[in-house]
């Protein structure tokens, strides 16, 4: 089986872009706001039932109202490719509404954890997370991994009675729901 980290990136630059220039850069991608959140439209019924769920959770309930209300705009971009993760270039989070994962300790994460998870990086100061991502972890990867799986994924987790980790890692499967992990 191979091993699929959710979250392998990219970029440095903070350059936050209007909807219109990420419109351009993915094709056309129409949005719905959420305060500060751009929802691409395609999944925007699966982001509400995921933030719906994830909201029962105090910690993701912070992150969700601290990215609504951010002077800076965070954007949300669907795919099918159990891709996972956050651009800090453009400040978009990618994510897969039916990749669920595996964890390597046989437990299981819903799709929904996928995106809090993504959206914890997002809600990080730029500069703090650039240094933790740029640290060295040897049981998570980097520093930041370190901070959201230990941190946010694992308290969400916890509240919603889904699998915890203790790596970077697992194997992504499809699910029919957003808020599905079995
Ligand atoms: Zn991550």
């Amino acid at each position: 089986m191979i091993t699929v980290r959710r979250d392998t990136t990219i970029s440095r630059i903070s350059q936050p872009l209007t909807p219109i220039a990420v419109d351009r850069a993915s094709q056309a991608r129409t949005f719905a706001q959420h305060g500060s959140l751009f929802v691409e439209r395609a999944i925007e019924g699966d982001f509400i039932a995921a933030e719906s769920y994830l909201r029962a959770d105090s910690v993701m309930r912070r992150t969700f109202d601290d990215l609504e209300n951010a002077s800076t705009a965070t954007y949300v971009i669907g795919n099918h490719r159990n891709d996972d993760h956050f651009d800090f270039e453009h400040r978009a989070v990618t994510w897969d509404p039916h990749s669920a994962l595996r964890t390597t300790t046989g437990g299981a994460q819903s799709p929904a954890l996928g995106l809090g998870h993504e959206l914890v990086h997002a809600d990080e100061a730029a500069d703090k997370r650039e240094y933790l991502a740029t640290t060295f972890d040897a049981a998570y990867d980097d520093k930041e991994e370190r901070r959201v799986i230990v941190g946010a994924e694992t308290h969400a987790a916890r509240t919603l009675g889904e699998g915890t980790r203790h790596d970077h890692s697992g194997r992504v499967f499809t699910v029919d729901s957003p808020t599905a992990f079995a």
